[in-house]
C-alpha cells in the first residue's frame, strides 16, 4: 500500500489579488483538498454563508476560543479577528484530505511553527496599479478602508520571502493561475519525504528466487 502524508497548503495574498477566485476554482478541480473554514468576528458580507465562507462569532466568543486554545493560529486584521480552529483542520485530515488554509501572512508565520512541511503560496496581481484598480472596481470599501487595505498590501508583500511559491495572477487569465497551483500540488505530493514506507510499499512480501 502506497501511503503519503497529507499536505497542508497555505494560500495568502492581498485583498484584490483574486486569490479567493483562484482557490475556489482549484478546489472545484481538486477534490483531494478540503478548505479550512475560519472563524471570524467580522460581519457577514452579502452573499456569504455561515459555515461555508466563515463561522461568524462575537468578539467574546472568539476570545473564549483563544482562552480554550481552540485555534491553531489566529490574527487580528483590520479590527477583526480571524482564526483557524484545531477542530476544523482535524475534521479535514480525518476525512483523508489535504488541507488548504486561506490565511494572511501572520497566520502563515504561526502555522509554520505548528506544521512542519507546510507548503505556502502567495498570490499577487501583476502590479500595484492593477491591484488598486481591482480594489476600486470592487467598490465594497470606502476611501478610508481602501487606504487601510493599501497599507496592508505593503506590509504583506514584505513577508513574501517566507513563502515557497509566488503566483502572478494575470488579468483575464484565471486558468493559468489555477493550473499553476495545481502543478505545485502535483510536484509537492511526489516529494520523497511525503511518502510513508516507500521500501515496504515497493517490496511488499517479495523474496528473491535464485
Ligand atoms: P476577508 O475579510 O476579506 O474575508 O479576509 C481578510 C483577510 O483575512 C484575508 O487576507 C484572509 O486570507 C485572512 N484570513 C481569513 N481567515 C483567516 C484565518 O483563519 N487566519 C488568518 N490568520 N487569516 C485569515
Amino acid at each position: 500500500m502506497w501511503n503519503s502524508k497529507p499536505i497542508i497548503m497555505v494560500v495568502s495574498g492581498p485583498s484584490g489579488s483574486g486569490k479567493s477566485t483562484v482557490i475556489k476554482e482549484f478546489l472545484q478541480q481538486t477534490p483531494a483538498f478540503g478548505l479550512s473554514i475560519s472563524h471570524t468576528t467580522r460581519k457577514k458580507r452579502e452573499g456569504e454563508v455561515e459555515g461555508k465562507d466563515y463561522y461568524y462569532l462575537s468578539k467574546e466568543e472568539f476570545q473564549r476560543m483563544i482562552d480554550n486554545s481552540d485555534f491553531v493560529e489566529w490574527a487580528k486584521i483590520y479590527d477583526n479577528f480571524y482564526g483557524t480552529s484545531r477542530q476544523e483542520v482535524q475534521r479535514i485530515l480525518e476525512s483523508g484530505l489535504n488541507v488548504l488554509l486561506e490565511i494572511n501572512v501572520d497566520g502563515l508565520i504561526s502555522a509554520k511553527k505548528i506544521f512542519d512541511d507546510l507548503v505556502s503560496v502567495f498570490i499577487i496581481p501583476e502590479s500595484m496599479e492593477e491591484l488598486v484598480r481591482r480594489l476600486k472596481e470592487r467598490n465594497t470599501e470606502n476611501e478610508e478602508d481602501l487606504k487601510k487595505r493599501i497599507a496592508e498590501v505593503k506590509r504583506e508583500i514584505s513577508f513574501i520571502n517566507f513563502y515557497d511559491y509566488v503566483i502572478i495572477n494575470k488579468k483575464n487569465n484565471l486558468s493559468e493561475a489555477v493550473a499553476t497551483i495545481s502543478h505545485i500540488f502535483q510536484a509537492e505530493k511526489i516529494k520523497t519525504r511525503r511518502f510513508l514506507n516507500i521500501k515496504e510499499s515497493f517490496f511488499g512480501g517479495f523474496e528473491w528466487q535464485e
